[in-house]
């Protein structure tokens, strides 16, 4: 059997309420029309506009909502995230502060990193940290549900032993809304939000809050991801330029090693080369090192290297390099500009090493060297690095055979035009 058809009783009330709902599916809720007396239809009248302000907040919210979520993914680092999220999320929640802290790894307890407010100072700033276990927060925790506190200075006097709460009190805030942030299932941290005015936030409003934390803990997860990949890349660069360092420098001494003075020797010689610069070497060899050894023992001998190649470095001008080639043989590169000089500055060296004996442990160590000078006035026409070494090397030959403590030079003249 059909059921009967039953007719709408005449009341110009129901042409108005199918009006309204037309007019709210055109997304129109301002709805305005008399729902009269207090019978069956007066009250189905009544329930029609308060749903109509229902959906108007909700769909007015989940617009803002979107469009700050189009702003705050825009924002790669947490602070920026945080930062945007400050700057765009006044639309849908009152706020004079905000907050952001995270659960450390054991979960035990919450440290602020980050807080902006509105007004100066803030109190309860990055650093703080506080246990969750028998707090507030670690109830939030438990039960994922935001938490509002509307009368911050009530919930102190019934809590002072909330060391926080007091810090946010004496700041002048006065109702705060915390937010669990939560990531793949797993509890991250929280978002405070906090207000200088009493009753600022509606318990009405709690799923929206959900809502947010919930958009908002994915784009904080995803700045603090991308935060650590930018902070683990430094570290890396760190590293490399420490390894780069180790591999070029001289463990003992501290200057280049033979690689690394060898390097700076090759890029010297091809500018010069280019831009017909002029070059020096200066190859220096101490003096019966052997005997050092062997007077004093080998701890003593380092410490002598150790001592010649500070001595000579902080002379030296800082574009000109130092590098300990092996054992007791250094080698000085100079610019262009100091290469006139070449065999002056190794004199200056060699008077700077002989004139004080070294002390080490008691010891009083007296140590000469002798250094052969290269000077290459037009390098191209030396050749190569290892012609321009040998140079130096019959320089030195030549102070060692002359008596030791001295300084022999060559010059490699540019040809006759
Ligand atoms: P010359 O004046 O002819 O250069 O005599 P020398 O004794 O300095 O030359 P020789 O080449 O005979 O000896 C060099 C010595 O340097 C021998 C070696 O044990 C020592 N030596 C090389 N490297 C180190 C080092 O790192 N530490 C110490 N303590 N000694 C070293
Ligand atoms: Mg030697
Ligand atoms: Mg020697």
């Amino acid at each position: 059997m059909k059921p009967a058809i039953r007719s709408l009783p005449e009341d110009p009330r129901i042409a108005a309420y199918r009006d309204a709902v037309r007019a709210m599916r055109e997304g129109r809720f301002a709805l305005d029309f008399d729902t009269g007396g207090g019978d069956l239809i007066g009250e189905l009248g009544d329930e029609l506009k308060a749903l109509a302000d229902h959906l108007d907040w909700h769909l007015s919210h989940a617009g803002k909502l979107h469009e700050i979520t189009d702003n705050v993914v825009g924002g790669l680092l947490l602070d920026d995230v945080l930062d945007r999220i400050f700057d765009s999320f006044q639309a849908v929640i009152p706020y004079d502060r905000i907050g952001f802290a995270l659960l450390s790894d054991d979960g035990r307890s919450a440290r602020s990193c980050w807080a902006r407010a509105n007004f100066e100072p803030i109190r309860l700033g990055s650093g703080f940290s506080a246990r969750l276990e028998g707090s507030s927060l670690g109830d939030i925790i438990a039960t994922g549900q935001p938490r509002i506190i509307n009368d911050l200075e009530a919930y102190l006097a019934s809590h002072p032993q909330s060391h926080s709460t007091r810090l946010i009190v004496s700041e002048g805030i006065r109702s705060s809304l915390t937010c669990p942030l939560v990531s793949k299932g797993k509890p991250i941290g929280f978002l405070f939000f906090s207000s200088l005015e009493r009753n600022a936030y509606e318990v009405v409003h709690q799923g929206i809050f959900l809502r947010i934390a919930a958009q908002m803990s994915a784009l904080i997860e995803k700045g603090r991801l991308y935060k650590q990949i930018v902070e683990l890349n430094q570290r890396l660069t760190v590293e490399q330029a420490e390894l780069q360092q180790l591999a070029t420098r001289d463990a003992l001494t501290g200057v280049l090693n033979r690689r690394g003075i060898l390097d700076q020797l090759a890029s010297q010689f091809s500018r010069a080369c280019r831009g017909r610069g002029q070059m020096a070497l200066i190859l220096i060899d101490v003096d019966h090192f052997k005997l050092v050894n062997d007077r004093f023992g080998h701890a003593v001998g380092d410490a002598v290297l150790k001592e010649i190649a500070r001595r000579i470095d902080r002379d030296l001008r800082q574009y000109n390099h130092l590098g300990r080639l092996g054992g007791e043989e250094f080698l000085v590169v100079l610019s262009d500009d100091d290469s006139a000089h070449g065999p002056a500055i190794a004199e200056r060296l060699r008077q700077l090493v002989a004139a004080t004996p070294i002390s080490f442990e008691g010891a009083e160590v007296p140590v000469t060297f002798s250094a052969g000078v290269v000077q290459a006035i037009d390098p191209a026409m030396a050749g190569t690095i290892e012609m321009l070494i040998a140079v130096a090397d019959q320089a030195l030959y030549e102070a060692k055979h002359s008596g030791r403590n001295r300084v022999a030079h060559r010059v490699i003249a540019a040809p006759s035009e």
